[in-house]
């Protein structure tokens, strides 16, 4: 397993683990090495195994902890259910790994305000199940929702499928309690709808990738829960046809509440993976969804799309009749990640985001990038968003070719006017390439505002900015 203490922190010995064992019980501190193994990995399939796990269940454990850690100069990587796509949760200087998967209380369901209040280990698909019940909706939504946390999806800003019409995390978050790296518990934003108070703390947060504070609680916005949505799919004989049919769909004053596209080689996979049930098999598909409070005008906008999609020359077109044909269609979508996993044992999964405009100029560059470095590559993505997902498939963990795609990748979508990070973060694995989108001053503001956060240079060290040495 490999596990590795950078000389410029101090280990977790014998006394650092004694006054540990002061704060937390026995069955909430772990230093067994099926444990450390455990928590060694996350959604990137990287290993970096901590030498504690730690169970908190509350802020104040959390503020106790950090201040020893800071005490010792030992570091901390918040996690939550390890879904990351970039390595945020990993281990990657030793030290101790958090788990906020024991913070898992609701508090107060708020129907009057539409607000809801929880501890951030909750995982995101409960949450929602629960505000369900009372007929709310908390729309962030994640394919990775079962797993991931309420404080995971804060912490890297999560996107997922209806961001085209609902946004995504950061515009549902209110307020949040936050642990600092130092020990102090903070209190940021606010349950009134408009706040304009100081510098806007809370947005700091959020996609801050558990660098500058751990998140434990923290109240969200909730709408009515939307009654009627409808689903179909379009087929397309060419990548270029299908995003032509994107533009038309968005620039139609209708806005649906998903607009999902899917390549040939992805829909194969899905094929190759499931082998059971039949997905369609396209040069490119779109998946496409509107949701209401209103029967009638619902369908009149789902027909607006399907009119359009058809004009814009789909060569099929499926729409779900039942609530299980429906699900039916969107198991196409949730099908890829799983069929990726099996289709080979390292990807880099890119998540680049363009303007609107430039969704099928930066397609024609994906594919033509893939091409030159002679890299398996499947496209997928929320079309609706610009946010394009490329996963680079190899069988080797350090691959020439998928390096150079990706630095291709990464290059291009700068020059369209986009970013390398829609809704996965930085990490790890994207940290060499921030400067391709953030210039000189901007990456000294993010290194001067994580020494403000962190002075000791202990909270997820290596992440987004460099370590402190
Ligand atoms: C199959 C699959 C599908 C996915 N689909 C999507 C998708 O549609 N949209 C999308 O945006 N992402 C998606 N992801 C990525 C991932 O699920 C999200 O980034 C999610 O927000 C991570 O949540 P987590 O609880 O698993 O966090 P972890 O992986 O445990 O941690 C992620 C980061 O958050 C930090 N963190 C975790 N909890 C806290 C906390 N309480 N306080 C401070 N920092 C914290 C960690 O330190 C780390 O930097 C997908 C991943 C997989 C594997």
């Amino acid at each position: 397993m490999a596990q590795h203490v950078h000389n410029s922190y101090h280990p977790v010995d014998a006394a650092v683990l004694k006054r540990l064992r002061e704060i937390f019980p026995k069955d909430r501190i772990s230093n067994e090495p099926v444990d450390l193994m455990t928590y060694s990995y996350d959604a990137t399939r990287k290993e970096y195994a901590p030498q504690v796990v730690i169970w908190p269940e509350t802020a104040q454990e959390i503020s106790d902890l950090m201040k020893v850690a800071c005490n010792y100069r030992l570091p901390v990587y918040p996690r939550g259910g390890g879904t990351g796509l970039t390595g945020g949760a990993l281990a990657v200087e030793g030290g101790i790994v958090l788990s906020l998967e024991r913070m898992v209380k609701i508090g107060e369901i708020d129907e009057q305000n539409r607000l809801v209040t929880a501890q951030c280990g909750i995982p995101l698909a409960e949450l929602k199940t629960a505000v369900q019940k009372k007929n709310l909706f908390y729309p962030p939504d994640p394919s990775s929702a079962k797993s991931a946390t309420l404080g995971g999806t804060l912490a890297e800003c999560a996107g997922g499928l209806n961001c085209v019409k609902y946004g995504t995390t950061k515009d549902w978050v209110m307020s949040a309690v936050a642990v600092m790296p130092t020990g102090e518990i903070i209190h940021v934003g606010s349950k009134a709808r408009k706040s304009v108070v100081g510098y806007n703390l809370l947005q700091l947060l959020i996609g801050s990738e558990g660098t500058l504070a751990i998140l434990t609680d923290a109240t969200l916005r909730l709408i009515p829960y939307p009654k009627f949505r409808k689903s179909f799919y379009a087929l397309y004989d060419s990548v270029m046809a299908s995003a032509i049919a994107v533009q038309a769909m968005l620039q139609s004053g209708v806005t649906p509440s998903a607009l999902e596209f899917i390549d040939r080689i992805s829909l194969e996979a899905a094929n190759n993976y499931v082998k059971d049930k039949q997905i369609p098999v396209a040069e490119a598909l779109l998946l496409v969804e509107t949701d209401g409070y209103d029967e009638q005008s619902m369908n009149e906008d789902l027909q607006i799309l399907l009119e359009l999609c058809k004009e814009k020359s789909a060569s099929a077109i499926r729409e779900a009749q039942t609530e299980e044909e429906r699900a039916s269609l969107w198991f196409i979508r949730k099908s890829l990640s799983p069929a990726m996993y099996a289709m080979a044992a390292f990807k880099a999964n890119e998540d680049i985001c363009v303007p609107i405009s430039e969704f099928p100029a930066m397609l024609e560059e994906a594919y033509a990038i893939s091409k030159r470095h002679n890299v398996i590559t499947l496209c997928f993505g929320h079309a609706g968003d610009g946010n394009l997902h490329v996963n680079f498939m190899s069988n080797q963990e350090h691959d020439d070719d998928v390096e150079a795609a990706v630095n291709d990748l990464f290059r291009a979508t700068v020059a369209h006017g986009g970013s390398i990070s829609g809704e996965h973060g930085i990490g790890i694995t994207k940290a060499p390439y921030l400067s391709y989108e953030m210039g000189e001053r901007e990456l000294r503001l993010l290194v001067q505002i994580k020494e403000l956060f962190d002075p000791v240079g202990i909270l997820n060290p290596s992440k987004i900015v460099m370590k402190k040495e």
